[in-house]
């Protein structure tokens, strides 16, 4: 029977959900305040299986999420909503010591056994080099990672969200809150209308969960990270859609999106916490430091700066599944600095567990009940 399921949140998690539920018949409504969003402020590279991370429910998340991609595209595609906001272009590995190279160079064949996405895996010098990415200075060998992608987080979700739209979601740009009665059930309490019963709700707040949940006495473990991104707009013809990401060793990632758009991202600002406001003593060094690798992006005339709050738990776990002491509350919060890899997995796998059905990867691995604790009688 077709059920009435909100989704709270349109970033990766919440648009992903919202397709699945409605493409499977269900009856959504994806409410999104639009603010500081994660996803709208990132264009991210997927590329898993060379970190360093030692936890291994962790990697199979993401390893599983780079994965998902191809499912998500096709699914996408066969209900005629193309995208390029994703491409899997390759990644080049910057590393200041060839030693450090020969390092991920091993990690990553080790890894393509259990993860054979990882595809061509090979240390390029010199003339190979230049051929794989012609404006890249000062890099005398890199590692190529064929598996390596890229993805426009605001682009893939619109479309996502167009999709949903598509299969008879609707779609309110409105900040809600909840309320709960005696036996758990949950309404969306919008600014205008009246409280909406439903069947299901997905909580896919990110880094405002505890701000969600804290009404109905409940102390949640995410707190929010500052992330700016700066994406160059130079002349349409400058860059080829075929260039691989490249990852230099430190915080910033630099990927060619073609058209002549280039992103450079992201600072990890803890203190900062949610703040939303550009901030050029963070955004020039990164810049700077990119025209090291491609001095020719000191030419763009026009930048933009995109700013958003990432979702952190104390431990660094992504989490998701359902809420303590709420019926058909699923929530996914703390993807972190990985979340577009691991986002339309958790998405999809939320939209799984509202309609009753199990997930296929293993919920107590990332239990949400660990991070959500109800601390205080509902006010
Ligand atoms: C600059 C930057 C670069 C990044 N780069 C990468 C990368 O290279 N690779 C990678 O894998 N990941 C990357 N990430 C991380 C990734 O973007 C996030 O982990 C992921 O997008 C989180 O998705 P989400 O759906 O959980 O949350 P979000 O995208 O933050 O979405 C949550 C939404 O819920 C809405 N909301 C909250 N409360 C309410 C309410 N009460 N009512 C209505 N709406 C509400 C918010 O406004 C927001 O729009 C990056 C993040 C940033 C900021």
């Amino acid at each position: 029977m077709n059920k009435k399921i909100a989704v709270i949140g349109g970033g990766i998690v919440g648009a992903t959900a919202s397709y699945y539920l409605a493409r499977s018949g269900q009856s959504v409504s994806v409410f999104d305040s639009g603010t500081g969003q994660a996803t709208a402020a990132a264009a991210g590279i997927i590329c898993p299986w060379l970190s360093r991370r030692r936890n291994k429910k962790w990697y199979r998340l993401v390893s599983e999420g780079a994965a998902f991609y191809d499912k998500l595209l096709a699914d996408l595609a066969s209900d005629g909503f193309k995208t390029d906001a994703y491409a899997r272009c390759g990644a080049l590995i910057l590393g200041q010591t060839p030693d450090y190279l020969q390092e991920v160079h091993d990690r990553a064949l080790e890894r393509r056994e259990q993860a054979p996405l990882i595809g061509d895996v090979a240390i390029l010098k010199g003339s190979e080099l230049k051929q794989a990415f012609p404006p890249l200075t000062n890099a005398e060998q890199a590692l190529y990672v064929g598996g390596g992608a890229r993805v426009d987080g605001r682009e893939l979700t619109k479309t996502l969200l167009q999709a949903a739209s598509h299969f008879g979601a609707t779609i309110h740009n409105e900040t809600i809150s909840l309320a709960k009665d005696n036996d758990g059930n949950l309404s969306v309490l919008t600014p205008d209308g009246p409280p909406q019963r439903l069947d299901a709700v997905i909580l896919a707040a990110g880094a405002w969960l505890p701000q969600l949940l804290q009404p109905l006495g409940y102390t949640v473990d995410v707190r929010g990270q500052k992330g700016q991104l700066v994406v160059l707009h130079q002349d349409e013809d400058s860059d080829p859609q075929t260039y691989p990401v490249i990852m230099p060793q430190g915080e910033i990632d630099l990927l060619p999106f073609g058209n002549g758009k280039t992103a450079i991202g992201a600072s990890h600002e803890n203190d900062k916490g949610y703040d939303l406001e550009p901030d050029a003593s963070v955004t020039d060094p990164m810049l700077e430091q990119a025209c090291t690798w491609l001095p020719h992006l000191k030419e763009t005339a026009a930048a933009d700066i995109r700013v958003g709050t990432r979702a952190y738990t104390s431990d660094f776990s992504p989490c998701f599944g359902g809420v303590p002491g709420l019926q058909n509350c699923f929530a996914a919060s703390g993807l972190g600095s990985s979340g577009l890899t691991s986002g339309p997995l958790i998405g999809y796998l939320l939209a799984e567990l509202a309609q009753g059905k199990e997930s296929s990867l293993p919920i107590e691995d990332y239990p949400a009940a660990a991070y959500i604790k109800l601390t205080a009688r509902q006010n």
